[in-house]
């Protein structure tokens, strides 16, 4: 048995069109890079429910495929909510909501912020 899976290293993008092997990022590159995914991360996750949303309908515009029992959704600052797969991804190449073009990062920024200066 032999398997040839060649592990390709994960593609990152500094901007939209911008892909660097994380190899070839600067180290510069990089801290912008762990600065975005631990941002990402911040952002809430919960499991879709359709008791919950009470029959609405929702679909995930990425992949256009609506949710079902169980799924893993994102929610953005803006409220909008896609899969989570879908929406890491999307950031890793955008940083901004595909629906309505709202800039994640400048909206999580100034929430870090906000709740800093609450305390
Ligand atoms: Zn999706
Ligand atoms: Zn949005």
């Amino acid at each position: 048995q032999q398997q040839q899976q060649q592990q390709q290293p994960p593609l990152y993008y500094l901007a939209p069109g911008v892909g660097r092997r994380v190899d070839q990022l600067s180290e510069e590159e990089q801290i912008k890079i762990a600065k975005r995914i631990g941002l990402i991360s911040h952002l809430p996750v919960r499991l879709f429910s359709e008791a919950a949303e009470q029959g609405k309908n929702y679909e995930c515009v990425i992949c256009m495929v609506d949710y079902v029992e169980g799924d893993r959704l994102r929610s953005l600052p803006c409220t909008h909510t896609y899969h989570k797969d879908c929406i890491d991804d999307w950031l890793m190449r955008s940083f901004a909501c595909p629906s309505c073009n709202q800039p994640v990062d400048a909206t999580l920024l100034t929430t870090f912020a906000s709740s800093a200066a609450n305390h």
